[in-house]
């Protein structure tokens, strides 16, 4: 069709993971858990929910384009509201820098199978897409310095990363960071930062700003509240002010907005989060272990699974639908013979074990 831009037609539209209800038909299954998209298996921060239901009395007024929001984040970070911005979660902020940075010559850098969420918003831009290999399942920060060209305008690091659970530490970062001109910039999505901010070996970027870099975080994963759609961000001011002229004027929604403040101030429920995760991350990769199945280290709230072949690892996802557990091949991320998982409540990550025993039972081979 001639009206779309070949790098729009080539573009796959996003698969979001099954649901529990479509599997459950589909199975006739009356008890279906997922553990496919890394969401808060505890639920939403309560006092998300109670800001966000005081909120709903004023939806008949315009929001203020995330302004309070920035205000409580800047004062609980120690920085200027300027340097803070919010969006319709973090995919929303990155969508911004993507329209307010990016030229039609530009290229961006990132390592191969990077968060699909980048990949989406960088390729429907048309600008060169380039990629590193992993190294271990962690990013090749020295290759990607090396990658590097004159043309280089977005480099992407998640930390930790999605789909692998790995981190890189602050030597590898700023070792890395030597060789990026002041005309790059550096995207370093913290989405599940709160999950590794306990590993000494997890930087945390609080402590070091450069001026051509831009954190994004979001309350999606850690304080459940992915359906709310509320990210933020960190940066010089100079970055910020340019992101809020091509921001929509209105993002975040006022629920959005509410629900971020709400779930600042629950640290009752981050514990509680932080803890359950720990644990589930514990069962799941001990129990996985166990079966001999091959498991990557994780400080995030899933873990990589990696299988010989991408018909092996297809054979394992079917087969745990059939047994009620969703969980999530990584074929459209770019790695078509591993399995993402995501950490569920204890009962849940018990009863995924379960399924996976019977799925790698020799019986069924
Ligand atoms: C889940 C996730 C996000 C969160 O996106 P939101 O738009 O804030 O929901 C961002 N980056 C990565 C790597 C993720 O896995």
């Amino acid at each position: 069709m001639p009206l779309v831009p070949p790098y729009i037609a080539s573009l796959q539209p996003y698969q979001a993971g099954r649901s529990i209800e479509e599997v459950k038909r589909t199975y006739g299954l009356t008890k279906v858990i997922k553990l496919a998209s890394n969401e808060n298996p505890l639920g939403a921060s309560p006092l998300a929910i109670e800001a966000m239901r005081r909120a709903m009395d004023r939806l008949n007024i315009y929001p203020t384009g995330g302004l309070k929001l920035r205000e409580r984040l800047a004062e609980q970070f120690e920085l200027k509201p300027e340097n803070v911005i919010a969006g319709s979660g973090s995919e929303g902020i990155m969508s911004n820098i993507i329209r307010t940075f990016l030229c039609d010559e530009d290229e961006v850098l990132t390592t191969e199978s990077a968060f699909i969420g980048f990949q989406v918003l960088a390729k429907g831009r048309g600008v060169a897409y380039r990629t590193v290999p992993y190294r271990g399942w962690a990013y090749d920060l020295p290759a990607l310095a090396a990658g590097i060209t004159e043309r280089t305008k977005i480099i992407y690091l998640a930390n930790p990363n999605n789909p692998t659970g790995t981190i890189f530490t602050r030597a590898e970062f700023d070792a890395f960071y030597q060789h990026v001109p002041e005309r790059v910039l550096i995207i370093l999505d913290e989405a599940y930062c709160e999950y590794a901010k306990d590993n000494p070996r997890y930087p945390d970027s609080m402590h070091y700003r450069y001026d051509n870099v831009i954190t994004l975080r979001t309350f999606s994963k850690a304080y459940g509240l992915a359906g709310a759609r509320i990210g933020y961000g960190f940066a010089h001011e100079d970055l910020i002010a340019n992101l809020l002229k091509v921001k929509l004027p209105f993002e975040p929604g006022a629920m959005a907005e509410a629900a971020g403040i709400g779930a600042l101030q629950d640290k009752e429920f981050l514990h509680r989060t932080l803890e359950a995760n720990a644990r589930g991350l514990r069962t799941i990769f001990q129990g996985l272990r166990a079966l001999g199945v091959q498991v990557i280290p994780s400080d995030a709230n899933f873990v990589m699974t990696v299988w010989e072949s991408e018909s092996e690892a297809r054979r394992v996802t079917e087969e745990l639908l059939g047994e009620g557990v969703i969980v999530r091949p990584l074929g459209a991320f770019g790695i078509p013979n591993a399995v993402r998982i995501s950490t569920g409540t204890e009962p849940e990550n018990l009863e995924f074990l379960d399924a996976m025993e019977k799925v790698m039972s020799p019986a069924k081979v």
